[in-house]
């Protein structure tokens, strides 16, 4: 049995693997994915000390270092956690038992799921204008979405971009006042409202949009920002608190309401949150921290 299984390979779950082995822990990392949602990056600018890398790039390695520090690293897709007699058992394509668990098992940006979404992701279509935002520097934009998300992922287009249309379903905008009055006041913004964007044309790249008004509006990128959405299935069996949308709720430490299970990156929320490679790398360290010093009790 293992002191603590790290469930995720992503930037959370690696740095957690980098922080373990450097405290010596009995421990595994077990992931789907190498790297994470990380790797769906086709650039990374933001990840101080290494400019200009691909998604795939920084996740490996990241993997490498904790490779290289004695991590073990195993590929398994688990579909059920059950905690029995104080540990935990992992069921996947074989089953894994541990005193602690940490979950990165990260969230699933929501699609559209319309035609060429996925056919122009990273030529075009991007989930995140933090990330993306500059490579669309003097071009035309689409933000779709109504929240906090979309509107204040507008105004950072607004100021990069040539034009920025903000497209939402409904009649209102949910995000907070101020931004709203702000996006309102950008020149080059332009809200579209009461319409769905149905389908993503081009050629190579993104050039154009359909909306169900019957309007078209040609552009270079498009931002889905309409949320994004935890795995709430896997850990159903654990007693979890989580936010109304389902992030795992954690404090300082990571830990969750769950004795023996802590949580980072994308999937944990403590209040303010910024989902980005770097926060989910520090939050898997603090995690790793605080379970070390469990070990020690
Ligand atoms: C298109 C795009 C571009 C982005 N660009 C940037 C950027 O430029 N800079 C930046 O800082 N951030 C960027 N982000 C955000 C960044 O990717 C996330 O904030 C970061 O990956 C979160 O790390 P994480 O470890 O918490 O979760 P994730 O990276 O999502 O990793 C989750 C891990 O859990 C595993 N997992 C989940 N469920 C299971 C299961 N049942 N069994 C086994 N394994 C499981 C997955 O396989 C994966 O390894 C971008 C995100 C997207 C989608």
């Amino acid at each position: 049995m293992y002191d603590l299984i790290i469930l995720g390979t992503g930037p959370a779950g690696l740095s957690a693997a980098v922080y373990a082995a450097r405290y010596k822990m009995n421990f595994l990392v077990i992931g789907a994915v190498s790297g994470g949602t990380v790797t769906q990056a086709h650039q990374i600018e933001n990840y101080p000390g290494i400019e200009g890398v691909t998604g795939i790039e920084l996740g490996s390695k990241i993997e490498k270092h904790a490779k290289k520090l004695g991590a073990e690293i195993t590929v398994d897709n688990i579909k059920k956690i059950e905690k029995k007699d104080g540990h935990f058992i992992l069921h996947g394509n074989k089953k894994y038992e541990a005193k602690r668990i940490l979950l990165t098992i990260g969230a699933e940006r929501a699609k559209l799921k319309i035609k060429g979404e996925e056919e122009f992701l990273g030529k075009g279509v991007s989930y995140c204008a933090t990330c993306d935002g500059p490579f669309f520097k003097d071009k035309v934009v689409c933000v779709v979405g109504g929240g906090n998300a979309a509107v204040t992922s507008a105004l950072y287009m607004a100021e990069l971009s040539k034009k920025v249309y903000l497209i939402y379903r409904g009649e209102e905008l949910k995000a907070e006042p101020a931004w709203i009055e702000q996006l309102k006041s950008q020149k080059n913004a332009e809200i579209i409202y009461n319409a769905n964007v149905t389908e993503i044309q081009g050629d190579k790249k993104v050039e154009k949009v359909l909306l169900d008004t019957g309007k078209t509006v040609e552009l270079d990128g498009i931002f889905i920002e309409i949320g994004s959405t935890p795995n709430r299935a896997l850990v159903s069996g654990l007693s979890l608190e989580t936010d109304k949308l389902g992030y795992i709720t954690v404090d300082a430490e990571m830990k969750t309401a769950e004795k023996g299970v802590w949580a980072a990156g994308d999937i944990a929320h403590n209040g303010f949150k910024l989902r980005q490679a770097i926060t989910a790398a520090a939050e898997g360290a603090i995690a790793v921290y605080s379970i070390y010093l469990d070990t020690k009790k």
